[in-house]
């Protein structure tokens, strides 16, 4: 007999199909009328498979009325349409395999429900939750619609190195890749480790972001994009931010700060679409029971014009927006995430591109502007925020004049030797680039509406905590 997955089960057109299915239980019900009801659910949809097992089955006594949730299992029969109105089809069963069973005294996803946060305890059940399952499938289609854009658009997927000795974000903010013996490091004549004698005969870290390695690729291939995984060493214990994340950056020879906001925002808008139209069933449940805004919030994405507006105007609105900040807003300042909400949130109630940041705030490789009318001096920065998440991309024109690129690297105390190829590609064929970061959970928790981040990603890795 053909198997069937429980989505393609559900639907209609399996009406009549004599099918296998497989998966796990989620309830058993047992009717007065010599059959038991059992839910079955294999993640391949939100809905349960509502299997019909006779009385007449053969294990019915000895085993179908001790089905719990939990036990995986294998269910022959004919597709039949539903009686009842909750499900289009249901499975009449002239076999039920029990495939294992999953102790009842034991089992931690009872009929109850847990937290978000019980359920992190439980990352290696999670996934069989209507909640994580659903954020699993979203995360999957947002994973494919990032690939089928840019693979569309004409950007080729390079792979930057995980490892690298190069802080991008000149942060700090990296963890160390060693195989030195802590206990027992080499030193030397000052009495410092000497990483010299490391693995790869230099200090070496997870990367924090693909970009410069990215920038070159794109200056021979022309558009390109990565898309894997990111680490900040950063101790902030926020909703948004986690150690290792995933993170989708694409740069583009002979692109300006206005053609990569374009880009990011048709970028977003594909995505979105791909999952209102893909995703429905997941959606309504996280409109229903997560965030009442999501379905609203994405078709307005979808459909409208993304603010644009550059820092220094948004510096003006904040300043007159009569609110109590925690934070002072004052130019030259970065914004703290309470002013990115109130931009996102309150004032325009959308999308924000924030653009041309003060110099002074952001990392040496980002284009520099001539100074303003009042002598400040800004780079072409790009910050998406959107409302629930705050930033969600972060972006900017690269600095490709040599001349300019060197004097910001000295402001910023930068060895310029440590950047020897950054700089060579400013010496030969230098062309205008651009490109932005996104990260990825980010997306999944503005799609899905989840608010902790830990939530979005099978095994969140946060500060002391690393389970799994
Ligand atoms: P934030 O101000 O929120 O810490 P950032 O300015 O450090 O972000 P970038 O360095 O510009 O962020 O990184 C690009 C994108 O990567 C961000 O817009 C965000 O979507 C994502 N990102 C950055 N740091 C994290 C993190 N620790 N966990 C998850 N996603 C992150
Ligand atoms: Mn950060």
């Amino acid at each position: 007999m053909p198997h069937l997955s429980v989505k393609d089960a559900r639907l209609e057109p399996a009406i009549g199909a004599q099918a296998v299915v497989k998966g796990w239980v989620r309830t058993r019900r047992d009717s007065k009328a010599g059959f038991s009801f059992v839910e079955v659910n294999d993640g391949s949809c939100l809905g349960n498979l509502q299997v019909i097992a006779p009385a007449e089955l053969a294990n019915y006594e000895s085993e179908v009325k001790h089905l719990t949730a939990g036990c995986s299992v294998a269910v022959g029969g004919e597709v039949v349409a539903s009686q009842g109105g909750k499900q289009a089809t249901e499975l009449r069963a002239d076999s039920l395999e029990v495939i294992g069973w999953a102790e009842p005294e034991n089992y931690p996803l009872q009929k109850k429900r847990h937290s978000l946060e019980k359920l992190r305890e439980w990352a290696h059940l999670r996934p069989r939750t209507n909640a994580i399952g659903a954020v699993m499938r979203v995360r999957n289609r947002v994973s494919r619609s990032i690939h089928d854009f840019f693979q569309e658009d004409g950007f080729l997927y390079v792979h930057t190195p995980i490892v690298t000795a190069s802080d991008c974000e000149g942060a700090g903010e990296m963890f160390r890749v060693t195989t030195l013996d802590p206990a027992d490091p080499p030193r030397d004549d000052r009495g410092a480790v000497d990483y010299a004698k490391d693995f790869f005969g230099r200090a070496s870290y997870l990367t924090v972001s693909g970009q410069l390695e990215g920038e070159i690729y794109a200056s021979a291939l022309g558009k390109v994009y990565t898309f894997g995984p990111t680490f900040r060493a950063e101790n902030s214990n926020t909703s948004r931010h986690l150690a290792e994340f995933w993170m989708v950056e694409p740069e583009a020879a002979f692109f300006e700060l206005s053609d990569n906001i374009d880009l990011a925002e048709r970028f977003l808008k594909r995505i979105v679409a791909d999952v209102l139209r893909d995703c429905q069933e997941d959606l309504e449940m996280f409109n229903q029971h997560v965030d009442k805004t999501v379905l609203e919030r994405l078709e307005k994405l979808a459909g409208g014009e993304f603010k644009r507006l550059p820092y220094t105007e948004a510096i003006g609105l904040l300043e007159q927006a009569g609110e109590d900040f925690e934070y002072p807003v004052a130019w030259g300042h970065d914004l703290q995430a309470e002013h990115e909400r109130w931009l996102t949130e309150k004032h325009f109630g959308g999308p924000v591109v924030l653009t041309d940041y003060p110099a002074s705030i952001k990392p040496f490789y980002m284009y520099v502007n001539g100074p303003d009318a009042e002598g400040r001096t800004t780079v072409r920065a790009m910050d998406v925020l959107v409302p629930g998440v705050g930033e969600i991309i972060g972006g900017s024109q690269r600095e490709h004049r040599l001349d300019v690129l060197q004097q910001r690297m000295e402001e910023q105390g930068l060895d310029q030797a440590d950047y020897w190829w950054y700089l060579d590609l400013r010496r030969y064929g230098s062309v205008p680039h651009a490109g932005f970061g996104l990260g990825l959970e980010r997306m999944v928790q503005y799609v899905t509406g989840m608010h902790n981040i830990r939530d979005v990603i099978p095994f969140p890795r946060t500060p002391g905590s690393c389970e799994f």
